[in-house]
């Protein structure tokens, strides 16, 4: 059975990290979804290409989650031609879902101040309501485009009702306790040879290990 409220986290997730996994309980549990769909990217359009092949995130994301009923792979973009945009993920979920869904995709400061750059970006509230939460170096008193201040202006809600009871269109932002834990971070410490350890989880970094992933990351 669909489940009647979904939260989706897109990412890159090269790797997945502990500032992922709790940003997704976190608002799974403020906004009262029943189900939090972990979506990793095959070819991110916004930035540069990971350094990981999609099925060892893929693999990242499958080890992170296992033994968290709330939390599911959605491995679609992988299988995917070409540039994995949201809106299209969106609009097949929503396809397969039904209209009466709530959906909600769930993202950091960071991404959504740059939401105004994402290919159809007006399209996404059509399909879901957005989720954002602050992230450490981002806050959204950095948003600099006039549209997407207006958008946040409009959309934005105090009130968590939405989330469950309608479709898409609002805007929500969820306090979450800040955790400067970044993907960058973490594969720059494995090159230089220090230790991961609990800024992800250990089955993990126990992959990272079996693969050798990140050896030889370029500290930029
Ligand atoms: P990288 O360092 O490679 O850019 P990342 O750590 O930002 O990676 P992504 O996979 O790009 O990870 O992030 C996916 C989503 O998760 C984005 O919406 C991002 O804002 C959010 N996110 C990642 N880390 C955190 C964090 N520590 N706190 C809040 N949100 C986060």
């Amino acid at each position: 059975m669909t489940p009647a409220a979904i939260g989706i986290l897109g990412g890159t997730f090269d790797p997945i990290h502990f500032g992922h996994l709790r940003l997704a309980q976190e608002v799974a549990q403020t906004l009262a979804l029943h189900q939090i769909r972990f979506v990793p990217a095959c070819a991110p359009p916004h930035r540069a290409a990971p350094q990981t092949a999609a099925q060892q995130r893929v693999a990242m994301v499958r080890l992170a989650i296992a033994g968290n009923p709330l939390f599911v792979l959605d491995d679609r973009e992988i299988h995917r031609a070409g540039p994995s945009y949201t809106v299209d993920t969106l609009a097949a979920i929503r396809a397969e879902v039904g209209a009466a869904c709530a959906l909600t995709l769930i993202m950091g400061a960071d991404a959504f101040i740059a939401f105004h750059t994402w290919y159809r970006w007006r399209e996404i509230l059509n399909i879901a309501h957005i989720a954002v939460a602050q992230r450490p170096g981002a806050t959204l008193c950095d948003i600099k485009d006039a549209a997407l201040a207006q958008v946040f202006g409009e959309r934005c809600v105090h009130d968590t009702q939405p989330f469950t009871h309608s479709p898409a269109g609002m805007i929500a932002v969820v306090p979450i306790p800040l955790l400067d834990i970044s993907a960058t971070a973490i594969r720059a410490a494995i090159t230089a040879g220090r230790s991961v350890r609990y800024l992800t989880p250990d089955a993990v970094i126990g992959y990272i290990n079996d693969q050798q992933l990140f050896k030889d990351t370029l500290i930029k």
